[in-house]
C-alpha cells in the first residue's frame, strides 16, 4: 500500500495508539489531496492524534525557505530538509500548463560539465516523501490553479534514486493520492541503461527523457562523465527497448553549447542516430552557469532546429524559463543561500 510505504513514521504512531486502519488513509489524503503542512489542519483526525503526530511524525518534511519569482512567471522554491540541506523546485507556467520540475537528490554525483548542480557533488538521496512533497507545496502555493505536469529534471540523477523516485511518482499518479495522469509525469536520466530498461518495464505510462547532448562518443565523454560507463550505442539500445516495450514517445534532451555541439556535423549525426519514429529531440539553449560554456545564439539555435527537421527528425526548441532567478535547466544549485543563515518563507 502506497500510504504505508510513504508514511512509515505516521503508521508507527497509529499502530502504537491502536488506531483503526482508515486513519492512515485519512492522513495520506490530507497530505496528497489537501496538502496540509501541519496535522492541526487535518480536522478529520481526533485532536489527541493530531498532537501526537505533530510531535512524532510532523506533516511537513521540508521547510519552505523562500519563493523566487521570475518576470516570466516561473517560480523557484528553496527548501530545507530536516537534516539541514537545501534543494530547489521550479514551477513553470505556460498557457494552460503548470509544470513542476522536482529534485530527487541533494546535489548530483554525475558531474555533467555544464551543470551547476553537478558542481555540488552529492549529499544524499531524497526520500519519496520529500520528492512528492515538493509538488504538494507548489500545488498549495498556486491554488486554485492546478499542477498539470511533473517533470523529474531538477537536482540529481533520478535513476540513481530509483526506488524512492518511483514510489513518489506512484503517489503523484495514485487516484487516491495526488491523482495526476501518468502521461503528465516524465522522468529524465543522463543515460543509466539498466534503469532505462527497468523504467520501460514499469506498468505505469510515465514518460522518459534521456540527456544526449552530442551524438559523438568522445565529445559525450567530455560533457558527461557517465558516458565513460555507458556508450552511446548502449544508451540507444536501451532507448530502443523502451519504445518497443512501451510504445511511448521518447525524448532526447540536447543542450546547445556554442561551438561545442551545435555544428552541421552534429545535426547530420543526430539524424542517423535518432532513427525511430517515436524519438523526439528536445533542444534547449544553454542557460548560463559558471562552467566556461556559452549559449548558442537564438539565431543559431533556430537554424540548428531547422537543420535537424530538414533531415527528418521530430524536434522542438524549448524556450528557457526562469533564467533571471537561476531556475532554468542546469542552474539549480541552491547557491543563493549556501552558507548563509536560514531565511524565512517569502
Ligand atoms: S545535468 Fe542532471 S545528471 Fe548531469 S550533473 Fe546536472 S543534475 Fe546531474
Amino acid at each position: 500500500m502506497l500510504a504505508r510505504e510513504l508514511l512509515p513514521d505516521v503508521q508507527e504512531v497509529l499502530e502504537t495508539r491502536r488506531e483503526p486502519p482508515y486513519r492512515l488513509s485519512q492522513a495520506y489524503r490530507a497530505l496528497c489531496v489537501s496538502f496540509v503542512r501541519d496535522w492541526e489542519e487535518c480536522t478529520v483526525l481526533p485532536k489527541g492524534l493530531r498532537d501526537e503526530l505533530n510531535e512524532k511524525a510532523p506533516a511537513a518534511t521540508l521547510e519552505l525557505l523562500r519563493i523566487a519569482r521570475s518576470k516570466d512567471g516561473t517560480r523557484k522554491y528553496l527548501f530545507q530538509t530536516r537534516d539541514g540541506h537545501r534543494i530547489e523546485t521550479v514551477m513553470i507556467p505556460e498557457k494552460d500548463r503548470r509544470t513542476v520540475c522536482i529534485s530527487t537528490q541533494i546535489g548530483c554525483p554525475m558531474g555533467c560539465a555544464f551543470c551547476a548542480t553537478g558542481l555540488l557533488g552529492i549529499e544524499r538521496n531524497l526520500k519519496a516523501r520529500e520528492i512528492a512533497e515538493q509538488v504538494f507545496v507548489v500545488a498549495r502555493d498556486i491554488a486554485p490553479e492546478r499542477v498539470s505536469n511533473v517533470v523529474v529534471m531538477g537536482m540529481g540523477e533520478p535513476f540513481l534514486n530509483y526506488r524512492q523516485m518511483i514510489l513518489a511518482l506512484r503517489v503523484l499518479n495514485d487516484p487516491d493520492g495526488f491523482n495526476l495522469s501518468a502521461r503528465h509525469i516524465a522522468a529524465s536520466t543522463s543515460g543509466l541503461v539498466d534503469r532505462i530498461r527497468r523504467f520501460a518495464d514499469e506498468p505505469e505510462q510515465f514518460h522518459l527523457a534521456i540527456s544526449l547532448h552530442t551524438p559523438f562518443e568522445e565529445e559525450r565523454r567530455r560533457l558527461m562523465p557517465v558516458a565513460s560507463r555507458h556508450s552511446i550505442s548502449e544508451v540507444m539500445s536501451a532507448a530502443r527497448y523502451y519504445v518497443e516495450r512501451s510504445h511511448r514517445k521518447l525524448f532526447f534532451e540536447y543542450t546547445l553549447l556554442a561551438g561545442v555541439n551545435d555544428q552541421p556535423r552534429h545535426a547530420e549525426a543526430l539524424a542517423t542516430l535518432l532513427d525511430h519514429p517515436l524519438y523526439h529531440l528536445n533542444l534547449i539553449r544553454f542557460n548560463w552557469t559558471d562552467t566556461g560554456f556559452s549559449a548558442t545564439s537564438r539565431k543559431g539555435a533556430r537554424e540548428f532546429l531547422e537543420m535537424v527537421r530538414e533531415l527528418g527528425l521530430s524536434a522542438t526548441l524549448r524556450p528557457s524559463r526562469g533564467a533571471d532567478i537561476d531556475a532554468a535547466c542546469g542552474q539549480l544549485a541552491a547557491k543563493d543561500l549556501r552558507g548563509r543563515p536560514v531565511a524565512t518563507t517569502g
